[in-house]
């Protein structure tokens, strides 16, 4: 494997903010992978969409209605265009794939290539030219020429460019049909045959695949008819092998994937849980996410961080010496992001925030299970908790075909202006990577509420905690695993293991989070600096120094990129 490569294949790659192909967590997660095997010298390459109208722009009417706005950026900013070209067939027609390169450097010295695929290329029809222009745009037939491009154009673009691939490594299903391609590319040669099937080599492509699932969602995975397949896929492989490895009533991206990998993970130990529950007679393991700690990490603490604990940004694992931090140094860092936050929301919505009252931020994709309005369930409850002493920052686009993700907004303006006078409440439009850290670095705590056990990992929090933000959380995600209550930050609702089917709806969740609000932070907010400091600080030396994407990725080289699966290992996951 001298100078073979690991594929990492992603649908978005969420880089920077001025790289607009990214919707959210899943996208960010995989620009902070690729940001982390560039900082460990990793022999890593990542494939994805152009995607030149980007995801969308958030405008927010005063009621809190979102109008999207295609973004406007110049790829040739950020990246540079390669000469390559390949083919692939959508619809029966043959459409032609560019590419451009990003590389994604590292101050150590290593430097991981992104290839971003492009349809707008001359020859491909007005239509064809759109194929890759918008994220999870269009209708289904327009999301599986995507995949086309992506996993089949993507395969074939870096043969094109002479990258031998050691591992494909599929960041969820999106990219599944790659395995098609892998699956011709492997046809055993054979002269006589009695079953038609045997010359499918599926074992050759199970070793050289990596499947990581991103959903406990059902809706999340990509299902699409066998007769669109037929249209607009066509026969890469006989249907009837196809049926076989992706399902019989549809074609069933996860299911592909799940039966093409010989390495299957879920990104946290509760959603590998899960997922062996959907996908029963799959070995699942799980691999925990983490977020990249240099991108993540706002300045004034990464100063304090660079005096206290050098290297820190190579290995996160110093974050175990945070109390060689003065406590009063962690504040002032803390107040430095936090008064750049106010700042922002004046800038942003012309409202006063104060940088001594409790923030509390809540920002991500907007959509039902995260719950965003739990916070507000009962108004008149929280504003006597609040006291006119607490402040609340949101953020969060919803997908233009979201209709609850953007009802939920709306709801949220309406909410607001009843809590007029009392909780000072903003919705700051447009939530981007930019916006992201602002956020996480700039409030007092970190609040998440998702309806267990929708929320696979969830990356957010480990942002805030490499900036001394504490979590207040449901139970659910990576937070089962970083929780320690009243250390590392609260727990919101029953125990994970309290939730058997039926017995929980999520209904108390709101009763305990008020609770809490009211008894324990509240009050250690305001008249235990100390005691607030010392969960900071926990929060740093024990979440930050565990949930960050260099022990990720350490784990997929040593877990799935270069262990041999024969033998289940003893105890293993
Ligand atoms: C990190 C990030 C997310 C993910 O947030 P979750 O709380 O994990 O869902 C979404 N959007 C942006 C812009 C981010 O930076």
């Amino acid at each position: 494997m001298r100078d073979e490569r690991i594929a990492y294949f992603s649908m978005e790659i969420g880089l920077e903010a001025g790289i607009p192909t990214y919707s959210g967590g899943l996208g960010v997660l995989a620009g902070d992978t690729l940001k982390s095997a560039a900082d460990l010298c990793l022999p890593v390459v990542g494939v994805t969409l152009l995607c030149r109208s980007g995801y969308f722009r958030q405008e927010l009417t005063p009621e809190g209605r979102q109008i999207e706005h295609e973004v406007e950026w110049n790829p040739s900013d950020v990246m540079e265009r390669l000469p390559n070209r390949v083919t692939v067939e959508v619809e029966g027609r043959d459409v032609t794939v560019g590419v451009w390169r990003h590389g994604v450097k590292s101050l150590t010295g290593g430097e991981v290539p992104v290839y971003f695929l492009d349809t707008d290329v001359e020859g491909n029809s007005p239509g064809d030219r759109e194929i890759t222009a918008r994220l999870y745009g269009g209708d289904d037939a327009y999301r599986l020429s995507q995949e086309i491009v992506l996993g089949v154009g993507g395969v074939r673009m870096l043969r094109a460019l002479e990258i031998p691939v050691y591992k494909y490594h599929l960041n969820e299903g999106h990219s599944a049909l790659l395995t098609l391609e892998l699956l011709r590319w492997f046809r055993r040669d054979l002269k006589e045959v009695w079953d038609e099937r045997l010359v499918w080599d599926y074992e050759a492509v199970r070793e050289r695949c990596i499947f990581t699932t991103h959903t406990p969602v059902e809706a999340g995975h990509d299902k699409f008819s066998y007769e669109l397949a037929s249209r607009i896929l066509g026969e890469p492989v006989p249907l009837e092998v196809i049926r076989d490895i992706a399902g019989s009533d549809h074609l069933n991206m996860t299911l592909l994937a799940l039966n093409l990998s010989n390495y299957v993970n879920g990104v946290a130990k509760k959603h590998g849980e899960v997922s062996r529950q959907m996908f029963r007679g799959y070995r699942i393991h799980s691999i925990t996410n983490g977020v990249h700690s240099y991108t993540w990490t706002a300045a004034p603490m990464k100063k304090l961080f660079d005096r206290y604990l050098p290297g820190w940004a190579d290995e996160p694992e110093l974050f175990v010496r945070v109390d060689s931090v003065p406590d009063g140094e962690i504040w002032e860092a803390h107040l430095e992001s936090k008064r750049k936050l106010v700042r922002f929301v004046a800038e942003k919505t012309g409202e006063n925030f104060s940088d001594e009252l409790l923030t509390i931020g809540f920002a991500r994709r907007s959509t039902s299970y995260k719950r965003a309005d739990l916070l507000f369930e009962d108004v008149e409850r929280l504003a006597g908790i609040a006291g006119g002493r607490l402040q609340v920052v949101y953020a969060g686009k919803a997908h233009p075909r979201d209709e609850p993700g953007k009802a939920l907004i709306e709801k949220i303006f309406r909410l607001r202006k009843d809590l007029a006078g009392k909780v000072k409440v903003v919705y700051l439009a447009d939530y981007d990577m930019d916006a992201a850290l602002t956020l996480v670095s700039g409030v007092d705590l970190w609040l998440n509420t998702p309806l267990r056990p929708m929320e696979a990992s969830g990356t957010s929090g480990m942002k805030a905690v490499h900036n001394g933000v504490p979590n207040f959380s449901v139970l659910d995600g990576w937070w089962i695993e970083g929780h320690i209550e009243g250390v590392t930050g609260w727990s919101i609702g029953p125990q994970p293991d309290e939730d058997g089917p039926g017995d929980y709806n999520g209904s108390s969740d709101s009763a305990d989070l008020y609770d809490k609000l009211e008894r324990i932070i509240m009050p250690l907010f305001y008249h235990d600096r100390e005691g607030w400091i010392r969960v900071m600080k926990n929060a740093i030396g024990k979440n930050a120094y565990y949930f960050n994407s260099h022990r990720m990725m350490r784990r997929y080289v040593t877990n799935a990129y270069i262990r041999t699966h024969h033998h289940p290992i003893p105890g293993g996951e």
